[in-house]
């Protein structure tokens, strides 16, 4: 993932504060902050935001312990710290927008897409359109580019795949013109969600703006999207905000997630337009989509598993009953070995196996370090330990291993895998237990807590 190596380097610096016995407090925390200001500012994150992060992480942690507050034990210490890093790595990426469109069912909601040409508008075009689909919803495509020639073929092929109903004209050259009768013919049909992709050209121009606001003008979009390549550094940034004047978007899909370029350049572009980035494109796959929310991101980022990305890709791709099981389990506070064995099951019946692995927490890490074959050949692992444990021991919470070890004996044969690996499967299901008790928590009105903390 982009960014993959940042969070490396983030997650070292706080692991060696952490570990860090010969110097005093203060002197640890700075030498962190060093090392994570260097990690973002390699990564294109804007000056001025790091600067901003560093203050309130240090405020934050020296504050605390110089006042006060110096009866905390090391674990405490510790905490706070890995509280700290995450609550100001979320805030970094957090547009703060409470009012995030959400699209109305038996409504029609139009939905235009902005974005430079090669950004990813038209599969994140069709991307969406699935998304919203699969959820229900009798979505069309329109295609409003008539500047690059092959535009409505591709959206058309992409369309078509996706059995996707759409819109587009050979012949018609005005945008605005195909635009408004692609919408009028859905709404006459009852479209419930009509995503017109727009043109872009190689760079930013007038007439490219101009154009938008014509569209705008015609479609009366209920939400605008801004397409960002996330891979195009620093001048995310400016981008953004050129686009931001012109057509006023409410939403950013950032694109090209999976790549390995510097991503900074993307976060500085959500501080700059003050708006939320929605969802995020992971490959060229129709499915290499994810719903974006600030903590998921930051808890891959930092490999610590993604709870919340887990439970929307399994919402997505599982039957009525298994979802209905596993929310009524963590509304309880509870996750147990069955509930792992059955997303992963689900889960693994869509493609890439990295896009699943870094949600589970403990994972992600073993992904930044190898292919995807080994990667498929550790998920098979968790796969092959769950399908050895008998019914009792997987409906249970996993407690049932460490009272009778040998019981993971048992389970490390029948996988043909060692003890460890079953311990591992087994520590990885406690931090989502732990995670679904912060759901818990959270829906009754208490504070949520760090996923994975
Ligand atoms: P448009 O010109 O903005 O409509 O861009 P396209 O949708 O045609 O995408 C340009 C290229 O980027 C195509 O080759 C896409 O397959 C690719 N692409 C789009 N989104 C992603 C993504 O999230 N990851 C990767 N790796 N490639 C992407």
């Amino acid at each position: 993932m982009v960014l993959a190596n940042l969070g490396k380097r983030i997650n070292g610096a706080v692991n060696n504060a952490l570990s860090n016995t010969q110097d005093d407090y203060a002197t640890s925390v700075d030498i962190m902050l060093k090392a994570i200001v260097t990690a973002l500012l390699e990564s294109d994150v804007n000056i001025a935001l790091v600067s901003k992060l560093r203050g309130n992480i240090r405020n934050k942690l020296l504050d605390k312990s110089a006042k006060g507050n110096r009866s905390m034990t090391n674990a405490q210490t510790k905490k706070l710290i890995h509280k700290t890093v995450f609550e100001e790595l979320c805030d970094l990426v957090d547009a703060k927008e409470t009012q995030v469109f959400q699209p109305k069912k038996k409504k029609t909601n139009v939905i235009m897409f902005v974005g430079l040409q090669g950004s990813g508008k038209t599969t994140s075009c069709t991307k969406l359109a699935v998304y919203y689909s699969k959820r229900g919803f009798k979505v069309g495509l329109v295609c409003a580019d008539t500047f690059r020639a092959g535009a409505f073929d591709q959206l058309k092929q992409n369309a078509i795949k996706a059995r996707i109903p759409f819109y587009g004209s050979y012949t018609e050259t005005d945008p605005a013109k195909v635009a408004a009768e692609g919408v009028a013919k859905f709404k006459k049909e009852k479209f419930e969600i009509i995503i017109v992709d727009t043109s872009g050209r190689h760079r930013q121009e007038e007439a490219l703006f101009q154009e938008m606001i014509e569209i705008s003008h015609v479609v009366k979009p209920n939400q605008t999207i801004m397409v960002l390549d996330a891979s195009i550094g620093q001048a995310a940034e400016q981008q953004s905000k050129a686009f931001k004047e012109s057509s006023d978007f409410g939403a950013i899909i950032l694109t090209k997630m999976d790549g390995h370029a510097k991503g900074g350049g993307a976060i500085s572009a959500v501080a700059a337009t003050k708006t939320p980035i929605i969802f995020i494109g992971t490959g060229e796959h129709i499915h290499d989509f994810e719903k974006f929310s600030p903590k998921s991101f930051v808890s891959k980022l930092l490999g610590i598993g993604d709870f919340e990305g887990l439970m929307e890709q399994f919402q997505t791709v599982s039957n009525k009953e298994d979802t209905q099981a596993l929310m009524e389990n963590i509304s309880q506070g509870k996750f147990t070995l069955l509930d792992f064995q059955k997303q992963l099951q689900t889960m693994m019946k869509m493609g890439p196996l990295s896009n699943i692995a870094q949600m589970i927490p403990g994972m992600g890490n073993i992904m930044g370090q190898v292919n995807e074959e080994e990667a498929s050949r550790s998920m098979k692992k968790i796969v092959y330990i769950l399908d050895s444990m008998n019914k009792k021991e997987l409906e249970s919470d996993g407690k049932i291993f460490i009272e009778q070890p040998s019981r993971m004996v048992r389970v490390a044969k029948g996988s043909g895998t060692s003890i460890i690996d079953v311990e591992n499967v087994l520590m990885q299901q406690q931090t989502m237990a732990r995670m679904a008790q912060t759901v818990k928590q959270s829906s009754a009105g208490g504070k949520p807590g760090m996923p994975g903390m």
